[in-house]
């Protein structure tokens, strides 16, 4: 009895085969299997501005145990990168049509910038995108808080720390009128040294995801977020994203 928690190891940031940067491994098989293998519990599917991919990651992961968040990662018209997270497929979906109808097109060509596979649950093709998914939208990082959370979603800036498509390395600075209260880092041993050179990441839970790309770079179970119940919903599992660490 008593207030034990339960520590469930996550990552929420990957790409897979629909994203062209994406290893054509990443299918929503492979991927659910290695998340399950890395014994990790909560995972989210991050493809560059779509979300095609999760529906069929939703069915593949389930018969592991895993919980899935809904997600995309996102590309300001600054090419500032965002994790967008939702409590449900349908959410998501409509973020996604809506990110298309705002994606700068530009013709994807798979010899140079890879394939753009979208998949059903037993990994069969079922349409190529033909739009270069990686280019900028015209939506911009000062709205983009408001943008998702109209979709019901929690927006978080990506891998601040990075030298380019971040928020910080685009924008130079975190806008003192944003209202994110979630960021990730690559890097978790900077955390303290950023959260010194910009103060607004002090009211910041601070998380830290693979990006992977590739199978083997889909996080080991080294990180963790606390709940009460062994099972959080999606929606629990954002109230405590956006919930500062302190
Ligand atoms: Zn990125
Ligand atoms: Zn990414």
């Amino acid at each position: 009895m008593g207030n034990s928690k339960y520590r469930l190891p996550y990552d929420l940031h990957m790409h897979s085969c629909l994203s062209p940067c994406g290893d054509m491994d990443m299918t929503p098989n492979n991927i659910a299997g290695m998340c399950a293998v890395k014994e990790l519990k909560i995972i989210a599917l991050t493809d560059h501005n779509t979300g095609r991919n999760v529906p069929a990651l939703l069915k593949t992961a389930s018969e592991y145990g895993l919980i899935v968040i809904p997600g995309m990662e996102l590309t300001t018209m600054e090419e500032v990168h965002v994790v967008c997270l939702f409590p449900e497929a349908e959410n998501l979906l409509e973020f996604d049509r809506f990110v298309y109808e705002h994606l700068i097109k530009v013709r994807n060509r798979p010899e140079f910038f890879g394939e753009q596979v979208q998949m059903d649950e037993n990994d069969e093709p079922v349409a190529e995108e033909p739009y270069l998914l990686i280019n900028a939208t015209d939506i911009t990082f000062d709205g983009v808080h408001d943008l998702v959370q109209s979709f019901g979603g929690l927006a978080i800036p990506a891998h601040l720390d990075k030298s380019t498509t971040s928020l910080l390395s685009n924008l130079g600075f975190i806008p003192p009128d944003s209202k994110f209260t979630c960021a990730e880092i690559k890097d978790p041993e900077r955390i303290d040294a950023l959260k010194e050179e910009h103060p607004y990441l002090q009211g910041c839970r601070i998380i830290t995801d693979s990006d992977a790309h590739n199978l083997a770079d889909i996080a080991e179970p080294v990180r963790f977020l606390e709940f009460d119940t062994e099972e959080p919903s999606p929606a629990e599992i954002l109230r405590l994203l956006e919930t500062p660490d302190r």
